[in-house]
């Protein structure tokens, strides 16, 4: 395996907006306000290809859930095409890693023939074997994931390094196996909070997320996140693509 090359960056484009009730964002918030999360895809270019996390949203998946209404995404945030636009074509995209199965991580997760595709083995078995009241999957979330099992990587451990420097920890959480990827970039370490963390407020007010399984692991992980990084980058919040107009993180 060869390493991550030194001048390697964090990187995202942008695929669009999901909607959350301010209530999920953050205990204590308003059940009858609802925000728009933008949905960054990150990537990151390697000695060993194209890194991804996450596969954003599919707008099909969005009508499944009755949403449709409520997810944007602008031509040019098509996932495929805005990968494109900055010269990556899906067949060189070597591994994805998914944070957890939501609709809005698991869109495009079928679009990369080459990848390996690093998924917690809780999240697996809970997609598997869905309940009917389980928030943000569908049919479409166990359709999806057959149809990538040949290429799935599954993580049984609490801590697993996909390649030198990007590494991703278990947490739970938000959902059953829901993982963090820290990455060793050359500006520092960058933890990606995933959904543990929806917005900027989780983080800096070290105030929980609404919508989880599991409060306690949502707790546990807030009170890791000094440990966790230099840059500590949120799942959904707008405030990244002000923070970081050029989609680059540093
Ligand atoms: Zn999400």
């Amino acid at each position: 395996m060869m390493a991550i090359n030194k001048k390697t960056e964090l990187r995202f484009v942008k695929t669009g907006s999901v909607p959350s009730r301010e209530d999920y964002l953050y205990m204590g918030g308003d059940p009858s306000v609802v925000h728009q999360g933008v949905v960054p895809l990150f990537y990151m270019r390697t000695d060993d290809g194209v890194v991804l996390i996450d596969s954003s949203f599919d707008l099909k998946d969005a009508e499944v859930l009755g949403i449709a209404g409520e997810v944007m995404r602008e031509e040019a945030e098509d996932p495929i095409g805005a990968l494109s636009q900055v010269g990556i074509q899906p067949s060189d995209v070597s591994h994805l890693i998914l944070t957890h199965a939501h609709f809005d991580h698991v869109g495009f997760v079928d679009a990369f023939p080459r990848a390996v595709i690093y998924i917690h083995r809780k999240e697996l078995e809970w997609v598997m074997d869905l309940p009917s009241w389980a928030i943000g999957y569908g049919e479409f979330s166990s359709r999806k994931l057959n149809r990538v099992y040949d290429q799935l990587r599954v993580i049984d451990t609490d801590f697993y390094e996909v390649l030198p420097g990007i590494m991703v920890h278990y947490v739970g959480g938000h959902a059953p196996g829901c993982m963090v990827v820290q990455v060793e970039t050359n500006t520092g370490t960058v933890c990606l909070c995933g959904d543990n963390c929806f917005i900027y407020k989780n983080i800096e007010e070290q105030l929980p997320i609404g919508l989880y399984v599991d409060l306690y692991e949502v707790m546990a992980f807030i009170k890791r996140l000094p440990t966790m990084g230099d840059i500590l980058l949120p799942g959904h919040d707008p405030e990244m693509y002000t923070r970081y107009p050029d989609g680059v993180i540093r």
